[in-house]
C-alpha cells in the first residue's frame, strides 16, 4: 500500500484553442467556391474532427476573443449560431481571449489605440501591411467596407481601468451572443499574444466575478523564429529580469511567483519549473508547449514523455498544455487535410497509445486542472495548518 502511494503522480494535459477572430478571406486552390468564412468554417470542422477522433474524451478549453461579435450584426449572428452548435453537448470550457482589435475595443466603450495613426504604439504585426498587421476586411451594418486591425497591439498598452472594462464587456459579449449563460461560466483567461503584463493580471482579478485561472505564461524561446517584436517582448515579460513598472511589459506579479522566469525549451523540455503557481488570487497555468503554429508534434510528444518520466518520481501531479489556433487549426495550407490541429492530434494519439492504459495521464479543461491543483495543494498543507491551530 505504501509503495503504491509513492509510485509517482499523473500528468495532467490541457488542450487549448485560441480564437483570434482571424477569419480573413482565403481564396485560390484551397477555397474554389470562395466561401468568405473558409478559415472559420474549416476551424469548426477541425474541432468536430478532433472530438470525433477522441470520442469527446479530450476536453478543449476554447479561449474566445469576442471580436467575432463586434464587426457587424450579420457576422455576429453567423458566428454565434455556428459556435453555439459546435460547443453544445461537448465537454469543453469557454475562456476569454483578448486581442486589441479596433472594433472590439470600440464596442467595449474604450478609444482604441491605433497603430496606423500612432507609429510609436507597440504592435507586433505593424511592420507589415501598411501597419495594419493581420487584418480582416468586412462590411458593417450600413454596408460600408471596413478593415478590422489591432490584433498585434498588446493589451497592456491600456490602463488597468480600461483593461477591466475590456474584460468585463468582452465577457458580456459572450453572454449576449449566448456562448455562455453567465459570467461565472467564464473564469479562465489567456491574453492575446500571451502578453499579460501586471495590469492585465491585476485587472482580471478585479472584475466581478474575478477570473480564477490565467494561461498566458510562456517560454519565449519557442517564438525565436516568429515575429521579432513578439519574441523580444515575450522574452522580457516571462523572463527573469524585472521590467519597468508602468509599461506593457511590467512583470512584477509574474516574477513574485516565478523568480527565475519560464524556461522549458532550453531546459531539455523539462516543465517542472513551469508548473501552476498562485499569483495573488489567480492561479497561473503556464502554456508549456504553446500552440501548434510554433512547435512540432514531435516536440509535444517529447514534452509528454519527459513529463511522465519526471512525474513518476514526484509526489504531486505535473501539468502540461498544448493547443492550436481556431483559424489556422483547420487551414489546409498548414496540414494535409485540416491544418495545425493535425500536429495536436498526432501528439495526443501518441500519448494515448503510450500511456492511456497506464493511468499516467489525464485530460482536463483549464478550470478542472486548476481546481484539482488547488485542492491537492490544500490537502498537502492541511495537516500542518491544523496541527498549528491545535497548539
Ligand atoms: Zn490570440
Amino acid at each position: 500500500m505504501v509503495k503504491s502511494a509513492n509510485a509517482g503522480r499523473k500528468v495532467i494535459i490541457t488542450v487549448t484553442c485560441d480564437w483570434d477572430g482571424l477569419d480573413y478571406p482565403l481564396n485560390g486552390q484551397h477555397n474554389p467556391a470562395g466561401n468568405p468564412h473558409f478559415r472559420f468554417d474549416r476551424g469548426m470542422q477541425a474541432i468536430a474532427h478532433f472530438n470525433k477522433m477522441f470520442d469527446h474524451r479530450i476536453p478543449i478549453t476554447h479561449f474566445i476573443c469576442p471580436v467575432y461579435f463586434t464587426r457587424s450584426q450579420a457576422l455576429a449572428e453567423y458566428y454565434a449560431r455556428e459556435i453555439s452548435q459546435r460547443i453544445k453537448n461537448s465537454c469543453c470550457e469557454i475562456g476569454l481571449h483578448l486581442h486589441g482589435w479596433i472594433s472590439l475595443v470600440q464596442a467595449c466603450g474604450i478609444t482604441p489605440r491605433d497603430a496606423v495613426q500612432d507609429h510609436a504604439l507597440p504592435d507586433w504585426g505593424a511592420q507589415e501591411n501598411s501597419r495594419l498587421g493581420l487584418s480582416v476586411p468586412y462590411q458593417n451594418d450600413h454596408g460600408d467596407e471596413k478593415i478590422d486591425y489591432g490584433h498585434g497591439v498588446p493589451l497592456g498598452v491600456y490602463s488597468q481601468d480600461e483593461i477591466c472594462q475590456l474584460v468585463e464587456r468582452g465577457r458580456a459579449l459572450l453572454i449576449k451572443n449566448k456562448i455562455i449563460k453567465s459570467s461565472g461560466d467564464c473564469v479562465s483567461f489567456r491574453c492575446g499574444g500571451w502578453m499579460a503584463n501586471d495590469a492585465v493580471l491585476a485587472a482580471i482579478q478585479m472584475v466581478d466575478p474575478p477570473f480564477q485561472y490565467d494561461a498566458s505564461a510562456v517560454d519565449a524561446s519557442f517564438f525565436a523564429t516568429g515575429s521579432g517584436d513578439l519574441n523580444r517582448w515575450l522574452a522580457q515579460l516571462w523572463g527573469s529580469q524585472r521590467q519597468i513598472g508602468n509599461s506593457y511589459l511590467a512583470n512584477s506579479l509574474f516574477l513574485s511567483a516565478y523568480p527565475n522566469g519560464i524556461h522549458i525549451r532550453d531546459n531539455g523540455n523539462d516543465v517542472s519549473a513551469a508548473q501552476p503557481q498562485k499569483i495573488q488570487k489567480l492561479l497561473e497555468l503556464p502554456d508549456t508547449a504553446i500552440l501548434a503554429d510554433y512547435v512540432t508534434a514531435d516536440y509535444m510528444k517529447e514534452q509528454i514523455d519527459r513529463t511522465v518520466a519526471i512525474a513518476s518520481q514526484q509526489s504531486s501531479d505535473l501539468y502540461v498544455s498544448l493547443g492550436f489556433h481556431l483559424e489556422s487549426g483547420g487551414d489546409p495550407r498548414f496540414g494535409k487535410r485540416f491544418g495545425h490541429i493535425e500536429r495536436v492530434i498526432e501528439a495526443l494519439e501518441y500519448a494515448n497509445q503510450q500511456y492511456a492504459a497506464t493511468g499516467k495521464i489525464q485530460y482536463l479543461t483549464i478550470t478542472a486542472a486548476g481546481r484539482g491543483f488547488l485542492q491537492n495543494s490544500q490537502r498537502v498543507h492541511t495537516p500542518t495548518e491544523s496541527s498549528s491551530r491545535h497548539r
